[in-house]
């Protein structure tokens, strides 16, 4: 039982900010929609912002696209190896919309990078 839009569409916001809303004009509405673009605009992160280098991981570069975000990093194999982290490993991050309206990131392994810029062929028998 909802006074919902016909189209189906159904809204999220508490009844009490609805109900604000509800009492507004149409030139007050206007101004909501402007306002809440802009907060929107000012809360969204770029992917790129939104990347961190987990424990043990080191992300060697992040270049943002229209589509996705390539990220190349290495990470660990959460063993006791003296070869961690491993990689580097190229992904694609997309950022999704779940269905509670949040936003995650999304990553798509893509494989390993042979063209490793610092260690290219170490030869750490050394030790
Ligand atoms: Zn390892």
């Amino acid at each position: 039982m909802t006074d919902d839009a016909s189209d189906g569409t159904e809204y999220r916001l508490p009844p009490s900010l609805r109900d604000r809303i509800d009492e507004l004009g149409l030139q007050e509405l206007r101004e909501v929609v402007h306002y809440a673009q802009d907060r929107i605009r000012t809360r969204h992160r770029p992917v790129s912002e939104q990347i961190e280098a987990a424990p043990g991981e080191e992300v060697l570069s992040v270049e943002e696209g229209p589509e996705y975000t390539e990220v190349v990093k290495r990470e660990p194999c959460g063993e006791n190896c003296p070869d961690c982290p491993h990689g580097p490993y190229l992904y694609h991050v997309y950022e999704e919309t779940l269905p509670d309206g949040s936003d995650s990131l999304h990553w798509v392994f893509l494989g390993h990078l042979f063209r490793s810029p610092r260690v290219a062929e170490t030869s750490a028998d050394s030790d």
